[in-house]
């Protein structure tokens, strides 16, 4: 049984689901408590209704592009894009900042975790994607409190409404001494993985986690790679064309003529005021021991 079975709680009024393991429901279950409905196939657990709104962004062109990328991953053009690409991540702060929160003995939870997979994690996205465990919504993650030694979070939070909730979802399934480590764009031109709603500055960033403690903001992807993303992204929107062939075209094109300048970050991203044109960053943030209330 996955070890993660027992901290599934339910989604709307958050009380354990105290699942028998040897027993695990039928296909549609409900809450004993408030009759919230999920169900269960194969230790896939669904939090999410078909209709829910997050869901329907699976049916806009950009959803069903990011589905299909799940469902279909081309490993020659995953190869390619590790270097044909505006992104470069050079440093090593991050690295040991989610080495860190990976490394913290007990249960780990992924939020949109796509089919990236880790150990002694459970995996959370809005579809059964090859490697998710719960099909949930990270605004109600369907845990109990103090749940997990760490969350993580990369490139996920600029796609979800509320961007505060889910940051406060992931305090209150953190158990104290928990870390939580998410990544999230500042410079980066909008990608609808269904949908993009929000930015973040390095000091926007330290104020969403403001209730943790320590909390450290760095640079993930820095200066040169926002400018290989930017002109390329750029060259597409003048060039007029219509998304997604005109973009697959210039963006690609323009990311391939481009992309040897994002190297220069490995010297740029340690210059004092890089952060001020970062592509992405990241935060690092610890739920203390002992907690006021927050
Ligand atoms: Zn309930």
């Amino acid at each position: 049984m996955p070890s993660w079975i027992p901290s599934l709680a339910c989604a709307s009024c958050r009380r354990p689901l105290e699942l028998d393991a040897n027993n695990l429901p039928a296909q549609a279950s409900a809450c004993r408590y408030c009759g919230a409905r999920f169900s269960h196939h194969r230790h896939v657990f669904r939090f999410l209704d078909a209709d829910h709104h997050t869901r329907r962004l699976l049916q806009t062109t950009e959803g069903g592009l990011m589905e299909a990328g799940y469902r279909r991953p081309n490993r020659l053009l995953s190869k390619l894009r590790r270097i044909i690409s505006s992104e470069y991540f050079p440093g090593k702060d991050w690295r040991r900042a989610k080495a860190q929160t990976l490394a913290n003995p007990g249960l780990k939870l992924i939020i949109g975790s796509g089919i990236t997979r880790y150990e002694d994690a459970v995996h959370l996205d809005i579809d059964d994607f090859p490697g998710v465990d719960v099909v949930g919504d990270a605004h109600h993650l369907p845990f109990s409190d103090d749940s997990f030694a760490g969350v993580v979070c990369e490139v996920v939070l600029e796609h979800v409404r509320a961007p505060q909730q889910v940051v406060a979802e992931a305090w209150r399934t953190l158990a104290p001494g928990g870390h939580a480590f998410f990544i999230v764009p500042f410079l980066f031109p909008y990608h609808g993985h269904p949908a993009d709603f929000s930015r973040w500055t390095h000091e926007g960033l330290a104020q969403t986690f403001a209730a943790f403690e320590p909390v450290t903001v760095g640079i993930h992807a820095g200066p040169c790679s926002a400018m290989v993303n930017l002109l390329s992204e750029w060259g597409y929107v003048i060039s007029g064309l219509p998304y997604p062939r005109g973009y697959t075209l210039i963006k690609g094109g323009l990311t391939a003529a481009l992309f040897p300048l994002k190297f220069a970050d490995l010297a740029v991203n340690r210059f004092p005021e890089a952060r001020r044109l970062a592509s992405t960053l990241y935060v690092h943030a610890i739920k203390p021991q002992t907690t006021a209330p927050k």
